[in-house]
Parts: C-alpha cells; structure tokens; sequence
C-alpha cells in the first residue's frame, strides 16, 4: 500500500486514522484464496466455490418405507382387520441388492426398510399389519399405490442445483452431497497463519519465567483466534528485538503461509522489531488507528502475503484481531458475512474513555426480559487480560462520543455464543 505514513499526535487523536478506514484499507489489499478440490470430510466450515448440482436421482431407486411386504394395492384393496386377504410369499428382497423376484399378481415379497420394489409392487404393507403363516402373508389393512414407498428423485431430479456457490458447508450440506455421491468438492481453502511473537522478554507459556520476563500470551491467543475463525494456525515462533532475527522468521515460514501475523514491536521504540524490519520497505504501512485499546498497526503485503503487525499488548492485540484480522481472513475464505453479529444493549455500568477514539470495551451481555444488557468486565487498560476472558462481547463507542453512562444504549459485537 502507498498511503501516506502519518505524523502522529496520538493523545489528541490527531493524524489518527479512523477503524473503518483501517479496515477498509485491508479488505481492499486481500483477496478471496483461489479454489481447490477438497476431499468431502476436509471441506466442512469451508465455503463452496460453484454450484453443486444433482447427477442423477436421489434417492437413485424407488424403496420401502417401513419393513413388510411389498404386493399390489389392488390385490389387498379390500383386506380389513376382520376379513384379511392372503397373498403368496414370493420371495424377498435384501439390503443392498436388486431384487431377485417380481411380485406377481395375488403374491407378495419380504422388503425390509430401504430395500428396492421389486417388480410388480405397488405398495408396501407394513409387517405390523401381517401375518406370516406357511408359504403365505395374511394381510390386515387394505392399501393404496405408494404407501410406504419412496420413490427415486423425491428429494432432487438431476441437474436440481443442491447446495448453491457460496455456501458455507457445514453438517447437512456434507450430507447432502454425500447422499449424492460426492467424495471431494471445491471449496476456497483454509488459510495457513504463520504466528510471531517479537520481544525479548518473553518465554513460551508454560516454562518458568524469571523476573522481567513474560510468557508470550499473544501467540496462543491468536492460534485460538484464529482456529475460531476456520482457518489453520501455523506453529508460532518467539521472535527477539531484533528486525534481522523478524524478516529471517517470516521467510522460513513463505513455502506455507498464507497470512503473516506478527505482535509488538509496532510502536516508535528503538528497538521495535516490525518497525526496524519494515518501515522502509514501503510495502507496509504503519498508521496509528483511531481506537482504544490497539491504537498502533501495521498492516502490507510482504512477499505476496498479507502481514499484521499488532500492537503488544494482549488486549489490544485480541481487539485487533476482532475488527481487523478475523474479517480478512474470513474475506479470504471467501465467507459472505464478515462480521461478528451486533446487539443493541442497555449498559449497567458507565464506560469512559478518550472522546476521538472508537473504544471497545469488554462487556459481559446477557438478555433481560426483552432487551440486551451489558455489564463492563473490568478497567480498560490494555494489559489487564482477564478483561477480556471475563467478557462476552466488545462494547463499541464510536468515537466522538465522550463515554457512556449506565442506561444508555450501546452496539455491542459479540464473540462468545450467549449462554444463559
Ligand atoms: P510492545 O508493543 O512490543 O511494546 O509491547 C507492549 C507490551 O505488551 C509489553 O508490556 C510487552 O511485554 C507486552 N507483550 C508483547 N508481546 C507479548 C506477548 N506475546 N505476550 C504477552 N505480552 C506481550
Ligand atoms: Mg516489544
């Protein structure tokens, strides 16, 4: 991208960029990935690519509906439960073969569920209406031409367009299309995410930290993001201070990713790695976003790939990933809704902050009677992680507006499904 670098004047809001801008920059910079062949089970969540259309019928052959017997309706036209009419056993028919028999007049054959009508049959008499004697089937109920019938092509005729070009294939599609025979289907892929955490204090969550270091919270934050999304983290690398050791990282992972996401180190310290690796490469561009938490951003395109820089902190880079990361990616699935779904919601507590950031504050939404509410989660500095585990959605004050109070009304975006 070539858009301007931005002086800064970030306490006023000044040669800030506004979230929608940023975000539109990035949509406008990723693309839908290119189709490809996936086998059946490996496409689910994943978003069909053209029209799948029916080859032949479904169901391909006409079946019994309940196990019994198939015959002639006109033959038991006049059984009833006191005067049954007995029909010969010609046969039967079993599960997963033609038929080897037809039903000849005055005759009957065993079918169980699902088998094929042989021949002849009109109808199916259920076994419950039936007794079975030597050589012969007593039969209870008289019946009519396609009772307990399934016939071929009743759920789709071929060419009958089954699941339509941008659907998002989840559980009934894939059996759907497995009902029609499909094995693979083209769908746009999962993007592969490769995952850097850039600071020299930080150690992989789980081994020992000594005083002054921090176990990197980011990279295992964004694989969850990111996972949440559909599409597939890369193993994660911590990365130290240093813009070498960061253009080195991210061409080791070029053979296999698709995105780049890379936390700290974007703002204007001496040492910030994104910043001393790219700020002369012109193929990224820094700007501070209008937006509180997750104010400083990198966003380019490097070596073809889109490139996230966010900022450190581990709230921040959860909102960013939220407003920026998770809509491009779900661009590049091909997804047609790219946001996460917006309530309106009555606040139960006051949030303040700078009046000329857009501010996303957790909240915890439950539904009252007839109407959202939203209780804040906790102080809003950027570090305080717990903020956001506590919370189920992000409250969004738009900038200009200098905070709201409780009983006002408010958009919230939620992440989490509501549980009551
Ligand atoms: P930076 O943006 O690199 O200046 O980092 C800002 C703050 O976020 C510092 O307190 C860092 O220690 C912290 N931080 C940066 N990266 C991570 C990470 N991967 N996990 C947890 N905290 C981090
Ligand atoms: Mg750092």
């Amino acid at each position: 991208m070539t858009a301007p670098r931005h002086v800064h004047d970030h306490d006023s809001g000044e040669g800030l960029i506004s979230v929608e801008e940023a975000r539109g920059r990035i949509l406008a910079s990723v693309a839908v990935l290119p189709s490809v062949q996936l086998p059946l089970r490996e496409s689910h969540g994943c978003v069909l690519a053209g029209e799948v259309t029916a080859a032949d019928d479904i169901p391909p052959f006409t079946s019994s509906a309940m196990d019994g017997f198939a015959v002639r309706a006109r033959d038991v036209a006049a059984s009833t439960p006191d005067r049954p009419i007995a029909l010969t056993i010609a046969g039967e028919v079993t599960m997963g073969h033609r038929p080897e028999v037809a039903v000849p007049a005055g005759g009957a054959v065993r079918v169980p569920t699902g088998g094929v009508m042989p021949e002849g049959s009109d109808c199916v008499v259920p076994i419950e209406n039936c007794l079975v004697e030597e050589g012969r089937v007593l039969v209870f109920q008289a019946s009519e031409p396609g009772r307990y019938v399934r016939p071929a092509g009743e759920d789709a005729r071929p060419g009958d367009v089954l699941v339509p070009a941008g659907r998002r294939l989840l559980a009934p599609d894939l059996g759907l299309l497995a009902t029609a025979g499909r094995g693979s289907v083209r769908v746009h892929p999962r993007p592969h995410v490769a995952i850097f955490s850039t600071g020299d204090e930080l150690v992989e969550a789980g081994t020992p930290a000594a005083e002054g270091q921090v176990p990197d919270a980011n990279s295992v934050t964004l694989s969850g993001a990111i996972r949440e999304t559909g599409a597939h983290p890369l193993q994660p690398s911590i990365v130290p201070d240093d813009p070498k050791s960061l253009r080195e990282a991210m061409r080791s992972v070029s053979g296999v990713a698709d995105v780049l996401v890379a936390s700290g180190g974007v703002s204007v310290g001496e040492l910030d790695p994104v910043r001393g690796a790219f700020l002369d490469s012109g193929d990224v561009d820094f700007y501070g976003v209008a937006m509180q938490p997750g104010m400083p951003q990198a966003f380019g395109i490097v070596g073809g790939k889109p490139f996230f820089g966010l900022p450190g902190n581990p709230v921040s880079v959860f909102v960013s990933f939220e407003v920026f990361v998770r809509p491009a990616l779900l661009k590049m699935m091909g997804r047609n809704s790219l946001f996460r779904p917006e309530v309106t919601a009555r606040l139960e507590t006051d949030i303040t902050g700078p009046r000329e950031k857009t501010q996303f504050a957790g909240v915890w939404v439950r539904r009252k009677g007839d109407e959202w509410t939203a209780a804040s989660t906790g102080p809003r500095q950027s570090n305080l992680m717990s903020t956001a585990s506590r919370a189920n959605g992000l409250a969004i004050i738009p900038a200009g507006v200098p905070g709201l109070r409780a009983g006002d009304r408010c958009t919230v975006m939620l992440f989490r499904e509501i549980e009551d």
